[in-house]
């Protein structure tokens, strides 16, 4: 089952990603937590992408491009993956089509006055990579991972200045997107109107959407 997930900022991509991932046991690819990754490591490709990440603006497609190729080409996505946050443009979705034939495509359709409360909210755990949610999502203790006790931080780019300009480069380079899958590949449209939507409600209609497919059983 080899599927994208589609969706602005902050619509829950990567939640919705990593609960399916665990559910359907596939690997989940998320350039962000890629790039992030790199930043962190400060390696080659980290001091190059870091002025893109940090203004909200898109990492150029050749370099998006290389990481993603490498990365399906290895043998743990042989069955299956679900990608989170590639591709973000129709050169991206193109070079997508060269490299490997996706199933289904997820939209998370979420009203932009959520995703900006949503966004603002974000914690997202510095050891582990783990989000949480100040409004929805809480860790049990405040400011510490569940998962393994590290320190929680506010990812430089939710901050409400950068979520605009994100949002804009959404609007304008990704959004187009879902009409590109619309006409080649099923789409699987998922819409969360409050703030509190619990995710599990979320990935329970991805599923029923999956199975409506014969993606799973
Ligand atoms: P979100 O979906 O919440 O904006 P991500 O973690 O997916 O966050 O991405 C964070 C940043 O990483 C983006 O703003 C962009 O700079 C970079 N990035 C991630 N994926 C891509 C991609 N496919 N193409 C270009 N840039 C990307
Ligand atoms: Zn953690």
């Amino acid at each position: 089952m080899k599927l994208i997930m589609l969706g602005a900022p902050g619509s829950g991509k990567g939640t919705q990603t990593s609960r399916l991932k665990s559910i359907f046991n596939i690997p989940a690819i998320s350039t962000g937590d890629i790039f992030r990754n790199e930043i962190k490591e400060s390696t080659e490709l980290g001091k190059k992408i870091k002025k893109y990440l940090d203004s909200g603006q898109l990492v150029p497609d050749k370099i998006v491009i290389e990481v993603i190729r490498e990365r399906i080409n290895q043998p743990d996505c042989k069955n299956g993956f679900i990608l989170d946050g590639f591709p973000r443009t129709l050169e991206q979705a193109r070079a997508l089509d060269e490299i490997v034939k996706i199933d289904a495509c997820i939209n998370l359709s979420v009203p932009k006055e959520i995703i900006v409360k949503r966004l603002s909210a974000r914690r997202v755990c510095k050891n582990c990579g783990a989000v949480y949610n100040l409004l929805v999502l809480k860790p049990k203790v405040d400011e510490i991972c569940d998962k393994c006790g590290g320190p929680l931080y506010q990812r430089d780019d939710d901050k409400e200045s950068v979520i605009e300009e994100r949002f804009r480069v959404y609007e304008k380079q990704t959004e187009p997107l879902l009409e590109y899958y619309k006409k080649r590949i099923p789409v699987i449209t998922v819409t969360c109107n409050s703030v509190d939507a619990p995710p599990e409600l979320i990935t329970e209609q991805i599923v029923a959407g999956l199975k409506k497919l014969n993606l799973v059983s």
